[in-house]
């Protein structure tokens, strides 16, 4: 009885003891997949924590923020700031801290030891923490012509197409911050841009709507949906349409379709290593961790009410924050 009681004892301490000498053995004390601005503040207060940490950025740090023209509500920014100023100044901030930056494709990961694997296109790291903060994708139409004519008139991104446009006629279809605010840059350069809405109202913030209602070179086409882009060999040259309330259906001539009709989180690598949401948004709690302990998801890759630098921002501070506690935790 008394030897079975040591024996027993002897088991779990060896256990711990094994954990204890693996978890020593990883590559790194935190991994932070993606480099916007989540995994650029992530980034930040880890090296400022002094925490033994890489960040994996596919090219180049920025995210989607990085096709973005103009910023007004990122607060420190009266006058506002292009996408890529900021992108440059939250690099150059973490840099300062040292925070260790490397290219990375990340192809899977292995949540199913307390030390974490992390599968690369050309090797594995392991880990005891992991920050994913890969954020989201503008989500296609999926209508005939959408693929064929992308970088022949069909765009997702204003900011690198939008000179191209110059005293041409565009579709914008969307109703959300994006569309709204990207018509609006388009102005800049199209003499006229039609924005396509499924519905008799925007989503948009109300200052965003009152621009756009205002600006002339913005027609409004209501309830309708994009059916078909249709064009030549290399150039768009219409798109079709379907009111949906009334279900006649009708033809622009434009030079040019951008489509800003949401996002989808960039999550490919996650399969079933966390838990996500119907639209395969990764769920959180208010630590930013995940449903698998020690690893945890900011950004817009997270399921959240609302989807700003600023938020993002947030999330990869509180994200850093606990996988410094989740480290000391395990010792
Ligand atoms: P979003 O807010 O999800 O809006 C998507 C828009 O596309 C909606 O108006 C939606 O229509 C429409 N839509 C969706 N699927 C469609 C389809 N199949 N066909 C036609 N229309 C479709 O997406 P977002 O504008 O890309 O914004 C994403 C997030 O980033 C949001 O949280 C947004 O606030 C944030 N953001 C903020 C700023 C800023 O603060 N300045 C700028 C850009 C983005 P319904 O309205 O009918 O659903």
């Amino acid at each position: 009885m008394i030897l079975s009681a040591i024996e027993d004892k002897r088991r779990v301490w060896n256990c711990i003891y094994r954990r204890k000498q693996a978890m020593e053995r990883t590559d790194y004390d935190l991994v932070i997949i993606g480099g916007g601005p989540a995994g650029l503040t992530a980034g930040l207060y880890a090296a400022r924590a002094r925490i033994n940490t890489v960040m994996l950025e596919k090219v180049v740090p920025g995210g989607q923020v990085i096709t973005t023209d103009w910023i007004e509500n990122y607060p420190g920014f009266p006058e506002g700031v292009t996408g890529g100023d900021l992108v440059a100044k939250l690099t150059e901030h973490a840099k300062r801290f040292e925070l260790n930056v490397e290219n990375g494709n990340v192809v899977s990961l292995d949540f199913s030891s307390d030390v974490k694997k992390i599968e690369l296109s050309d090797g594995t790291i392991t880990t005891k923490t992991v920050i994913i903060a890969t954020g989201a994708s503008p989500r296609k139409l999926g209508v005939p012509g959408e693929e064929r004519f992308i970088g022949k008139g069909v765009s997702f991104c204003g900011t690198c197409d939008a000179p191209f446009f110059k005293d041409r006629v565009v579709a914008a279809v969307g109703g959300g911050d994006t569309a709204v605010q990207e018509s609006l840059y388009l102005t800049k350069f199209a003499k006229k841009v039609y924005l396509i809405h499924r519905r008799d109202e925007l989503r948009a913030t109300k200052i965003l709507q009152e621009r756009a209602l205002a600006n002339d070179k913005i027609e409004l086409v209501w309830d309708s949906e994009v059916t078909d882009i249709e064009g030549g060999l290399m150039n768009v040259e219409k798109v079709a349409l379907k009111n949906v309330k009334t279900n006649e259906t009708s033809k622009l001539d434009v030079d040019g379709c951008f489509i800003w009709v949401g996002i989808e989180p960039n999550t490919e690598f996650v399969k079933e290593a966390v838990k996500v949401d119907a639209s395969g948004f990764i769920v959180t709690d208010v630590n930013m961790e995940t449903s698998v302990p020690g690893v945890f998801a900011a950004g817009d890759v997270r399921n959240t009410p609302l989807r700003q630098i600023v938020t993002a921002a947030g999330d990869g501070a509180i994200a850093a924050f606990s996988a410094e506690h989740y480290i000391d935790t395990i010792g």
